[in-house]
């Protein structure tokens, strides 16, 4: 059954091979992104593009006006889109940590509560958020973004609770270090000095991420809300 997918801030990195896997599963699948242009692939695949911040409301609404025009109602969400703004304490200002709050965790505020709109609707739905191992570990110089990913553990729980007998379900996968553009901003040493903490040695392929968030949309994971998954290896643990 071809289901109408929307993955945020999935013109690249993990967001764009979680659009892929739906995609090839024969989905129909729409993702937002900020700015740019949206990689070829995803036309071949057709995946619908639509240019969409997530930090501003009216935006979202046209959005979703879009997908629902061309897709139907939203009936699984990735709230995948995300930022850093690292910063040690005594540097962040209001505005680095209100950016990054503004968007990693009030944008998929913005984003789930739109889409819950069809969900209650049609009685049922899938949400995953995209949280962060460092969210639960914490990371010098990422206070802002922790406490941001952090904050998507409660929300998704507190909404599990809330909608779980409407048959929503709100799930979250909490990656490691993967390999994207988010992480080709570490130097090499900051690089190795993360795998050395890494059980299996190594980042994360964008995929391994997705292939997670594919199972939780998953009628095998109907059971499943409230749940964090890690996908970290064995970092996190
Ligand atoms: P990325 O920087 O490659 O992609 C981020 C995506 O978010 C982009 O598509 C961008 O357009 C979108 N985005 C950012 N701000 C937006 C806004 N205001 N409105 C709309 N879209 C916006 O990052 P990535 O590594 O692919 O990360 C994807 C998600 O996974 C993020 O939430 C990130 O925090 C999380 N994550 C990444 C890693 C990692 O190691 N890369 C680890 C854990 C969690």
């Amino acid at each position: 059954m071809s289901r109408s997918v929307l993955v945020t801030g999935g013109n690249r990195g993990i967001g764009l091979a979680i659009a892929r896997v739906f995609a090839e599963a024969g989905d129909k699948v729409a993702i937002t992104y900020r700015s740019g242009e949206p990689p070829q692939e995803l036309a071949s695949l057709g995946v619908l593009a639509v240019r969409c911040d997530i930090t501003d409301s009216e935006q979202v609404e046209q959005a979703y006006k879009e997908i629902e025009d061309k897709h139907g109602a939203v009936e699984v969400l990735v709230a995948n889109a995300g930022i850093t703004k690292d910063t040690l304490l005594m540097r962040m200002s209001e505005e680095d940590f209100a950016s990054v709050v503004d968007t990693n965790l009030t944008g998929t505020f913005r984003v789930v509560k739109r889409a819950n709109r069809g969900m209650l609707r049609a009685k049922k739905g899938r949400v995953v958020m995209i949280s962060s191992v460092v969210g639960l570990l914490g990371a010098a110089g990422q206070a802002n973004y922790a406490a941001s990913k952090a904050a998507l553990v409660g929300f998704a729980r507190s909404l599990a609770r809330e909608l779980g007998s409407r048959n929503i379900t709100f799930n979250v996968v909490a990656p490691g270090f993967v390999d994207t553009d988010m992480t080709k901003v570490l130097t090499d040493e900051q690089r190795a000095a993360i795998v050395g903490q890494v059980p299996l040695g190594r980042y994360a392929q964008p995929e391994e991420i997705a292939a997670a968030v594919s199972f939780l949309a998953s009628d095998d994971a109907a059971y499943i809300t409230g749940a964090v998954i890690p996908v970290d290896g064995g970092l996190g643990m």
